[in-house]
């Protein structure tokens, strides 16, 4: 007894771009760039408390190009942010950036010469979590929210071809060689 008994002869149609949203927002990979406090929070996000696996998000990778969903997770320093660049861009497209407490987005309380003031400034932002820290339910809200968004993507969004014309202009003002 399958989907025949409630369907019939009748038919089913939707476009490719919600059938590939709906896989993508319920099977995110987080890689959690956790630098301090709030990389504490996002593992009792992670915990069955929180339990993060209720919205397909609890397998965490630790290699940037099996992951989707970045998640940065305190203060960033700017000896750290090539190295924050350099993660961003390993991850392949589709991607989403999750900005997690006052320090990723924008310092926090420290405003001094060695910290990055907010993360917008190098790399692109999907949602911002506010707080010091946030609480793990907050997180959560932002990883729904997060979700509401993909779901409205088109896959025609020009944000990725920006992204692969600026990654291919890089590429061929490198000294890359490609070999035929
Ligand atoms: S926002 Fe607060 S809790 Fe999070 S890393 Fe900064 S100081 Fe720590």
């Amino acid at each position: 007894m399958g989907v025949e008994k409630y369907l019939g002869d009748s038919i089913f149609a939707t476009s490719l771009s919600s059938v590939a949203n709906w896989a993508r927002k319920g099977s995110l990979w987080p890689y959690p760039y956790g630098t301090a406090c709030c990389s504490i929070e996002f593992m009792s996000v992670m915990c069955s408390d929180f339990d993060i696996a209720r919205f397909g998000a609890e397998r965490p990778s630790f290699s940037p190009r099996q992951a989707d969903l970045l998640m940065v997770l305190g203060t960033i320093t700017y000896k750290m942010a090539p190295v924050l660049w350099r993660v961003y861009h390993t991850m392949s497209e589709p991607k989403w950036v999750i900005c997690v407490g006052a320090c990723a987005s924008s310092g926090g309380m420290f405003d001094s010469y060695a910290v990055l003031q907010g993360i917008d400034r190098i790399i692109p932002v999907d949602m911002y979590v506010p707080g010091c820290p946030p609480r793990p339910e907050m997180m959560l809200d932002a990883l729904i929210k997060l979700q509401q968004k993909i779901q409205k993507e088109s896959l025609n969004d020009p944000k990725y071809q920006e992204r692969s014309d600026y990654l291919q202009r890089i590429f061929e003002e490198s000294d890359i060689e490609v070999k035929k």
